[in-house]
């Protein structure tokens, strides 16, 4: 591609291009912007949303969350086969809910949302399947949802009769000012009055089971006012008589995300200092992700005192989805920090979400994607291999397992194969890779490790291959490359005979060789010599110059067997080339590769020696 190819797109701007659809702005630049700014006033109606100061008042002062540190994972809580199963176009069938439940128990989750029984048979089916098999161990708690509503109420507490596990039951009602108008239809006292009795209902119907416990969620809770958030929250907690024998879950979601974390740390921070029963209440977060940092409202949550965290395994959920549990967990463990739940292996924890969910994951999807341990950069691929040769030298060093190590490899935050891939997809080649790339290639599927000059030329006839496709290379396509560039047809001009050792007794003497040189055999024997070098004297006496400038001897894996592989590099016509032999035995690999070279030259240098038939070469005996 030229620079003229590039230009040929249209450049952007108003008048015309290939974007018509489009209004770039072209409104005045900022009186104060500085003069390395120069972007203009756009016509974005952004002036129609308010931000969230004005939206809800934040009154928390002092915080203690920013200078706090994550050293422990909170509960986590998986919501996946309720409210991310509610996001489903299709939502999960029993055989699904099933496979989904028991991956969580696997994984190690001690706390699972199961279902909202009251509205869908398959959830209230689930939930008696578990009071009725063993698919649930005994620690692990299952939580069903349910409006503040008598009648679902009390069809939840049926769906949990004979559940043998402990059992959160989990009351929700949305609270912020907007949803009470528009949605609801109630001011703040006649909603408290609701919520009070749905938890009146909660308590009179379960109350006296007693593997029962109860969670109160203000949805919305982002956007409710602080003030009316700890008197619902103070009065469902004394209503339901929160003890520390039997705390009461409060789960503050951000149901749509509205504002930077750093407001949803402020907003959890001040319940947290404010709730009366403290102690006797395990505070949860429930983020959503609509502005893209669920992530980091649930990490700075936990900052400021949430001891809970419901969330779904690779984000599932509403909209932009619901918090990623397998993100903020392997967050931990990145840190060094043990997340209490396993991720081992990522690649089965995804097929079984995707085959749950019918949903895909994106393949730079923090720690699960299929791009997220690759490299194609050049420079990121160097200092990749040079780290992955340091982890190995401190292994040996040390007496250290690989898998044990401090890990230290740069552009790899944690090693893939603590979750449970390998190493095949770190550095792929295409035309933004380097020598280092392709070097690691050649040496992870071939055992193969390759002179730095020899690097640098393989690189260029790879870039020259991807400039000219656009394409990704496999290990296969640089060694066809190798292949095509240092071991393909040279004219054969010069042929080797024989090639033999000359020996008194059990010493060797020298060497006896005979070529054939555009047709013609010729022989020299050559005292104290080894082979490489009676081929390149008996080539200098027939004018041939082999001006050898380093010669490698290597291997090559193929399959379970391995060839020679021997890498010359020679002057020709002023700058030095490489050419290679292979074969079984290093000597033949040797051999052939000096000879290539010698073709090579023969092919290149000057018509004198182009003529060496007509010069007449049939004998050359030993000096
Ligand atoms: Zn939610």
């Amino acid at each position: 591609m030229t620079a003229g190819d590039l230009l040929q797109g249209g450049g952007p701007g108003p008048t015309g291009g290939r974007f018509s659809t489009m209004r770039t702005p072209a409104g005045a630049v900022p009186v104060d912007a500085p003069w390395w700014n120069r972007q203009r006033r756009s016509q974005m109606p952004s002036h129609r949303y308010t931000n969230v100061f004005d939206r809800v008042d934040v009154p928390l002062v002092d915080r203690d969350w920013p200078t706090r540190r994550l050293t422990a994972p909170p509960l986590w809580v998986p919501v996946d086969l309720r409210d991310g199963n509610q996001a489903l176009a299709e939502p999960m069938d029993p055989e699904r809910k099933r496979r989904f439940f028991e991956l969580m128990v696997a994984m190690g989750y001690k706390e699972i949302e199961v279902g909202y029984p009251s509205a869908s048979q398959t959830d209230y089916s689930f939930v008696r399947l578990l009071a009725e098999s063993d698919l649930a161990p005994p620690d692990v708690t299952v939580v069903v949802f349910t409006p503040a509503r008598r009648d679902l109420i009390e069809r939840t507490v049926e769906a949990i009769r004979g559940v043998r596990n402990k059992v959160v039951i989990h009351m929700y009602t949305a609270t912020a000012p907007t949803w009470r108008q528009t949605v609801l239809g109630h001011d703040r006292a006649s909603l408290l009055d609701l919520i009070l009795r749905g938890a009146g209902d909660v308590m009179s119907l379960a109350g006296d089971l007693d593997n029962v416990r109860f969670e109160f969620s203000p949805e919305v809770y982002n956007l409710t006012e602080p003030d009316y958030v700890l008197d619902v929250c103070n009065a469902v907690t004394t209503l339901w008589d929160a003890t520390l024998d039997r705390p009461v879950i409060l789960n503050l979601p951000a149901t749509v995300e509205v504002a930077t974390p750093n407001v949803y740390a402020d907003q959890i921070e001040y319940t947290h200092k404010n709730l009366s029963r403290r102690e006797s209440v395990i505070l949860s977060v429930h983020p959503h992700n609509d502005r893209g940092t669920g992530i980091a409202c649930a990490e700075l949550a936990v900052l400021a005192g949430a001891q809970r965290v419901e969330g779904c395994i690779l984000g599932n959920g509403e909209r932009t989805g619901n918090v990623d549990l397998a993100v903020l967990a392997l967050n931990l463990h990145a840190q060094g920090v043990d997340p209490m739940v396993d991720f081992s292996d990522i690649d089965e924890i995804r097929r079984t979400v995707e085959y749950c969910n019918r949903l895909e994951t994106h393949p730079r999807h923090p720690y699960a994607g299929d791009l997220v341990h690759t490299a194609f950069s050049g420079t990121h691929q160097d200092a990749i291999k040079k780290g992955f040769a340091e982890h190995r030298a401190r292994a040996q060093r040390t007496g250290l397992p690989e898998a044990e190590l401090e890990w230290r490899v740069p552009y790899l935050p944690i090693d893939p194969a603590d979750l449970g891939r390998n190493y095949d997809a770190v550095i792929r080649v295409n035309s933004q890779s380097g020598k280092g790339g392709i070097a690691y290639l050649f040496e992870t599927e071939y055992g193969c490790s390759l002179p730095r000059r020899l690097q640098i030329d393989l690189a260029r006839h790879v870039q020259a291959h991807t400039d000219a496709t656009g394409a990704e290379v496999s290990a296969h396509d640089v060694m066809t490359i190798f292949e095509h560039a240092y071991l393909g047809n040279v004219p054969e001009t010069i042929e080797l005979v024989t090639l033999e050792s000359v020996t008194h007794g059990n010493t060797t003497t020298g060497t006896r060789v005979t070529l054939r040189i555009h047709g013609a055999e010729v022989h020299g024997a050559f005292r104290g010599v080894g082979q490489v070098e009676a081929i390149i004297a008996l080539l200098a006496e027939h004018d041939i110059p082999l001006d050898v400038v380093s010669l490698h001897q290597t291997s090559l894996a193929t399959g379970s067997d391995s060839d020679a592989l021997t890498l010359v590099e020679f002057r020709v016509g002023g700058r030095t080339r490489w050419v290679a032999g292979r074969s079984r035995s290093v000597l033949t690999a040797t051999a052939n590769a000096a000879i290539r070279a010698a073709c090579t030259i023969a092919d290149e240098i000057t018509p004198r020696t182009r003529s060496l038939q007509s010069v007449g070469v049939t004998k050359a005996g030993p000096p």
